[in-house]
């Protein structure tokens, strides 16, 4: 069920990321949960670059998350690239928005130019009140007046504008969370314009929910001490409040909050930093078939015991009141098996498609799979069947990609395959070449037929065979099976390979 609101008007949900690199875990989740909610209203997405923090832009962001969105299947209907009635929707390009609601501020006595320089500043943290957010800002008595702050702007000075906190509890209503009560001495006269003249993320953020005629907000819960900052400042300009609904923190098994640190964390104990942006999970070869079904659980159940659910049913059962208020859990054995099963769910030319998008990413796979043909890629994965990622099709199937020169045979597959009593894997392959130069139908078929009359004719197991084979062509035990790999690989290279095989004993 949607939300209900006082207003008639129709559901307007936002995201709204700031530039500082690939989206996130979290992140995609509140726009999944966003986008959901538009989609299942048949109300608007929009997509809105908070980017007004030069110190923490970070290049190519913009359009990394544009790609995240992109590869999750999560379009938004305004935004960057389409436009909309409401733009720009780069919050850069908004500035005399933001000053104009300033002047009004201003003008209001809603807010005042804060003089101290950063120094006092500095002075007043270390020796000023607390709370429990740390360092509390003392209003001045009297506030500086608009005079001062322009004369101290005009000396050249970075002062800031700051709004006048009402002194009184705030009230924040959460469809998740309910009624959170802020009391007055938590909150402070936070800074709406910083010293170089760009407006915080509260002002701008609360300026544009309202002219993009947001209805719902639907954020992480580290948000939500903003809120009451948020709600205050619509209250002085006499926006609407929008529905607010604080989506619970995603948490690693291990109880830790799941953060971006969390890579630099492990790599200084010297382990793979583990997988946190969207991105991250592209590389690694995930479907996002599988990490949106994943994620739509985080904080989200559809009820009854389902999990799997496309896209599409999800968007038909998603529903608010259905998020819960506790911690979610992201638990990476359960995202592998969901992967693992969405393999196999979707349509082959789909799988295809995600596999020319992973090898498209990832410089390290043998660039000859990623020049592969269309045909001979499905082919590989219709004989790869039960891989959790794709990086496992590259261990099965990479080697069919590499020169014939550059297959680096395992010394321990070499030694319990080919050399153990006294070389009777070489002696099986020795054996067989000719056989197989001879061999007329060299398809999966032919290959198979093949090898079963050999071993019915000498009376062997087929692994007697298959895998001095497998090793030979593929310098590990590891392949499809043998005759599918012998057909892809094709009768010159396999011969080539076993001769080198044979030659390095
Ligand atoms: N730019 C903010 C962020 O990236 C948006 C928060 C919000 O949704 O209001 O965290």
């Amino acid at each position: 069920m949607v939300p209900t609101t006082t207003n008639t008007e129709p559901l307007r949900v936002r995201f709204a990321p700031s530039p500082t690199g690939y989206l996130h875990i979290g992140g995609a989740r509140t726009v999944l949960f966003n986008w959901l909610l538009a989609r299942r209203a048949g109300g608007t997405f929009i997509l809105r670059i908070e980017d007004t923090d030069q110190t923490r832009h970070v290049e190519d962001s913009v359009q990394k998350i544009l790609e995240d969105l992109r590869w999750l299947g999560l379009h938004w209907d305004e935004g960057p690239e389409l436009g909309g009635p409401c733009g720009p929707y780069f919050q850069s390009e908004r500035l005399d928005t933001y000053n104009r609601y300033l002047q009004q501020l201003l003008e209001s006595g809603h807010a005042y130019y804060a003089l101290e320089t950063q120094e006092q500043l500095q002075a007043l943290r270390a020796t000023g009140e607390r709370t429990t957010g740390g360092f509390r800002y003392r209003r001045p008595d009297p506030v500086p007046t608009v005079e001062e702050g322009l004369a101290a702007r005009a000396a050249g000075r970075q002062i800031v504008v700051r709004f006048k906190m009402p002194e009184e509890d705030i009230v924040v209503s959460d469809i998740i969370l309910g009624e959170v009560r802020l009391p007055a001495e938590q909150l402070e006269d936070f800074v709406l314009q910083k010293g170089d003249g760009f407006p915080t993320y509260h002002f701008a953020c609360v300026v544009d929910d309202a002219l993009m005629r947001v209805t719902h907000v639907l954020r992480g819960q580290e948000h939500l001490m903003n809120t009451p900052k948020h709600v205050a400042l619509q209250r002085a300009l006499g926006f609407p409040t929008p529905v607010y609904a604080h989506l619970p923190v995603i948490f690693n098994l291990d109880g830790s909050k799941m953060s971006k640190r969390d890579k630099e964390k492990a790599l200084a104990r010297g382990e793979a930093p583990p997988e946190i942006d969207v991105h991250d999970f592209r590389v690694a070869g995930y479907l996002p078939e599988a990490l949106v079904n994943f994620i739509s659980l985080l904080g989200w159940s559809p009820g009854e015991d389902r999990e799997k659910l496309t896209l599409d049913e999800t968007v038909a059962l998603f529903s608010i009141d259905r998020v819960g208020k506790t911690n979610a859990r992201f638990d990476r054995e359960k995202l592998l098996a969901f992967n693992t099963d969405w393999a196999t769910r979707v349509t082959p030319p789909r799988l295809l498609e995600a596999l020319r998008d992973f090898l498209a990413v990832n410089p390290d796979v043998p660039s000859a799979m990623r020049e592969a043909a269309e045909e001979t890629l499905a082919e590989v994965l219709r004989v790869c069947t039960g891989f959790r990622t794709f990086p496992d099709v590259i261990r099965k199937a990479g080697f069919l990609f590499v020169p014939d020169e550059a297959i680096v045979y395992d010394d321990k597959a070499v030694k319990k395959v080919l050399a153990k009593n006294e070389g009777e894997g070489y002696a099986v392959l020795r054996k067989l070449l000719p056989a197989l130069a001879d061999l007329a139908d060299w398809s999966a078929a032919g290959v198979e037929a093949f090898l079963q009359h050999t071993c019915s004719d000498r009376n062997v197991q087929l692994g007697k065979i298959a895998q001095p084979l497998r090793v030979a062509v593929s310098g590990t035990t590891i392949s499809p099976s043998i005759h599918e790999t012998l057909a892809l690989l094709g009768k010159a290279r396999t011969i080539t390979r076993i001769e080198r095989c044979l030659q390095s004993v």
